[in-house]
C-alpha cells in the first residue's frame, strides 16, 4: 500500500495503527455486530469509549478535577465566542494577544460580546509579557499557543498572570509538554494531532465559568455540556471514539514527552536545511519557531509552481502555504513520521541543487 507524505495542516494525517485499527473494527465493533457510528451515544459501547477517552485524556495531561474536560462540537471558532461568554459578563474587559491570523480572529469574535483588549500585536515573534499593555480588571488573557497559518508559537507561557490565561491549542495540544494547572482554559479543535475534524476538546477550570446571561442559549453554556458529560445533544461519536485511539496510541508512544522530543527534532532538520539554503527562507523570529508547521518561501515565482508540481511527483502532499498568505508550510504533526520529514527534506535539497546549483 503506498501513503502520500502527508503534511497537511488539517485535516491531516493520522497515526496509521490508528487508521488501521478504525478498519479494523468499522463494520463489527468488538464483536457487537455493528459499527460503532451505527448505535446510540448513549449505547454501553459508545458510553464506554467517552469515559474511557476523557479518562485517558485526564493521565496524559495530569488534568486536576478541578476542570472540566468537555468534548464539543462547532470548533475552535465556536470557541471564539464561549470562551467570553462563559468567562465574562456584559461590559467586562477581556484581553488578547494578538499574533497572526487565529489570534485575529478569537479577538473579533471576543470584541462582538465584550471589550476586547488587545495587549500586544506582533506577526513573526512574540512580543515578552513585560512589554504588554495590560488592561486593569479584566477577566483573563487570551493567547494562541501556535499560530498554524505562520508558524509562530510559544515555547514558554507566561508564569504569574494576575488573571487567568486561557490558550488556543489547536494545533499544538498532544504535542508538548504543558502544565494545566497554569491555564484556566484550553482550547483545541481535534483534526490536527488529535483526531478527525467535528471535536473540539475544552479544558476549563470549573470556578471560573459564570452563568450566561439571560438571552444566552443554554447552547452556549460549558456547564450545560459538563452537567450532561458532553452529551447535551448528539455528539460526533466517530470522531470522539477516533480521538480515543489517537490519545491510546500517544500513551503507548511515549506520552507527550515523547511527543515533544519527536516534535523538536523533526522541526530543527526542517529549519536547518531552509537556513542553510539560498532558495528557501523563513522570516518567524527563530525563538518562536514553530515545531508544528514550518513556512518557507521561495523568492521566484517560476521555482515556486515547479517546487509545487515536482513535490507532487516525489509524493510529497499538501505542502501549498495558507491562501491567504501564500507560500508553503510543512506541518509536522504527531502523526508525520520521520521519514516523511526525511522524504521533504531530500527533495527539497534536490530540488535546490537542480534549479539553483547550491
Ligand atoms: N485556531 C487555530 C490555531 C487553528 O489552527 C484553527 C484551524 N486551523 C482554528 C482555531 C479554527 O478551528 P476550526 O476550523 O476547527 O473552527
Amino acid at each position: 500500500m503506498s501513503r502520500a507524505f502527508n503534511f497537511s495542516a488539517g485535516p491531516s494525517a493520522l497515526p496509521l495503527p490508528v487508521l488501521r485499527k478504525v478498519q479494523e473494527e468499522l463494520l463489527n465493533y468488538r464483536g457487537t455486530g455493528t459499527s460503532i457510528i451505527e448505535v446510540s451515544h448513549r449505547s454501553d459501547q459508545f458510553l464506554e469509549i467517552a469515559h474511557r477517552t476523557e479518562q485517558s485524556l485526564r493521565e496524559l495531561l495530569a488534568i486536576s478535577n478541578d476542570y472540566w474536560v468537555l468534548f464539543m462540537q462547532g470548533g475552535s471558532t465556536l470557541q471564539f465566542a464561549l470562551v467570553p461568554l462563559n468567562l465574562s459578563r456584559q461590559g467586562e474587559t477581556v484581553e488578547y494577544l494578538c499574533t497572526g491570523e487565529w489570534s485575529s480572529k478569537a479577538i473579533r469574535e471576543a470584541a462582538r460580546v465584550r471589550r476586547a483588549h488587545v495587549v500586544a500585536t506582533a506577526t513573526n515573534n512574540i512580543p515578552s509579557p513585560s512589554s504588554w499593555n495590560r488592561a486593569e480588571n479584566s477577566r483573563y488573557l487570551h493567547v494562541t499557543s501556535n499560530e498554524t497559518i505562520s508558524g509562530v508559537q510559544f515555547h514558554e507561557f507566561p508564569s504569574n498572570l494576575d488573571v487567568p490565561l486561557v490558550a488556543d491549542m489547536s494545533s499544538d495540544l498532544l504535542t508538548r509538554v504543558v502544565d494545566v494547572s497554569q491555564f484556566g482554559l484550553i482550547y483545541a479543535s481535534a483534526q490536527k494531532n488529535i483526531g478527525p475534524s467535528g471535536l473540539t476538546i475544552v479544558i476549563v477550570r470549573k470556578d471560573l465559568c459564570r452563568p450566561l446571561e439571560e438571552g444566552d442559549s443554554e447552547y452556549l453554556n460549558y456547564r450545560a455540556h459538563a452537567d450532561t458529560q458532553s452529551m447535551y445533544n448528539t455528539p460526533n461519536t466517530f470522531a470522539w471514539y477516533v480521538a480515543g485511539l489517537v490519545i491510546d496510541w500517544v500513551k503507548k508512544s511515549g506520552g507527550v514527552e515523547e511527543m515533544q522530543r519527536r516534535s523538536v527534532e523533526k522541526a530543527s532538520r526542517l529549519y536547518e536545511v531552509i537556513d542553510r539554503s539560498n532558495l528557501y527562507s523563513n522570516t518567524v523570529d527563530p525563538r518562536f519557531r514553530s515545531t508544528m508547521n514550518v513556512t518557507f518561501s521561495i523568492e521566484d515565482e517560476t521555482l515556486r509552481q515547479a517546487f509545487l508540481s515536482e513535490a507532487e511527483h516525489a509524493n510529497i502532499k499538501h505542502i501549498r502555504g495558507h491562501r491567504m498568505v501564500g507560500g508553503f508550510r510543512a506541518s509536522l504533526y504527531n502523526a508525520v513520521e520521520w521519514e516523511s520529514v526525511r522524504a521533504l527534506i531530500r527533495f527539497m535539497q534536490e530540488f535546490e541543487k537542480e534549479r539553483v546549483g547550491k
